[in-house]
């Protein structure tokens, strides 16, 4: 089959920078039609892409992945979404229920080693099951965030799930994002207002306290402030060469050969 690497999508990404969120987010539907989802993790960016989902509209289904120990808030956020956003939110869970990891695995997440086995099978693992339903998935990286997202490209490819991933807050500042949620009332998870920065598991997950980078509270026992879960293939150490097996007619429409939807 046909491949697309990432180097074959240098020029388009370059040219995407120039683009606005909503923008890319009307490409990607155009182009990948109902080979598309967004994902959201019922963080501030995530919830941003789910309003302008919401406001353009675009209608998609939104992942959502379930690791069986998210905070209370967290839920509550997604089911606000479905209701006021009228959302199609698809939730996606491990194969085991954190209890039955621990009787088998023991605690993994306290150390360096089991973080990464916990993260892949209940967050990593879990998202397999869309594999093969979608050519592109909608995430929410933004590279003012810093560290491994500092530089990630706005179209990234995506081995594992054989899709693209296009990342339309790329170039979103974080002024941008605070002005935007405050013009459109965005709903957010509301553990935002009690210090948390990001937000994932409540294991692994603690308040931010003033001056710390955004991320240190994320797997603070674990320590330096360098870990990420693996769900986003960019945040892992880089593939040099990564490309996607396409059928050649869906690479003409990525690249626009064939097509006269220009933004
Ligand atoms: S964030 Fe912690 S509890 Fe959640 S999947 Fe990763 S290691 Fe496990």
């Amino acid at each position: 089959m046909p491949r697309l690497s990432q180097a074959d999508l240098f020029e388009l990404n370059r040219a995407f920078d120039e683009r606005t969120p909503q923008e890319l987010l009307s490409w990607s539907h155009e182009i990948f039609g109902d080979r598309l989802a967004a994902m959201t993790s019922m963080q501030e960016a995530g919830n941003v892409i789910c309003h302008m989902l919401h406001a353009i509209p675009l209608d998609m289904p939104v992942i959502f992945v379930d690791t069986g120990v998210l905070f209370a808030e967290t839920l509550e956020t997604r089911d606000r979404l479905i209701s006021e956003y009228g959302l199609d939110i698809r939730t996606l869970t491990p194969g085991l229920t954190m209890q039955q990891q621990t009787e088998q695995y023991g605690i993994l997440y306290l150390s360096a080693e089991g973080q990464k086995q916990c993260c892949e099978m209940r967050k990593s693992a879990p998202l397999d099951q869309v594999r093969g339903d979608y050519d592109a998935l909608i995430g929410s990286l933004r590279r003012s965030d810093g560290g491994r997202r500092g530089t990630c490209p706005i179209l990234a490819i995506d081995t594992r799930l054989n899709c693209l991933r296009v990342n339309p807050l790329a170039n979103f500042s974080d002024e941008h994002l605070d002005d935007y949620i405050r013009r459109n009332q965005v709903i957010l998870n509301p553990l935002h207002q009690q210090g948390y920065s990001t937000i994932g598991c409540n294991r692994c997950t603690t308040p931010v306290l003033p001056g710390e980078p955004k991320r240190a509270g994320r797997w603070r026992h674990l320590g330096p402030w360098s870990v990420y879960c693996g769900i986003n293939p960019t945040d892992l150490d880089p593939d040099r060469s990564p490309a996607v097996d396409f059928p050649q007619e869906l690479i003409d429409r990525i690249l626009g050969r064939d097509t006269d939807f220009m933004i």
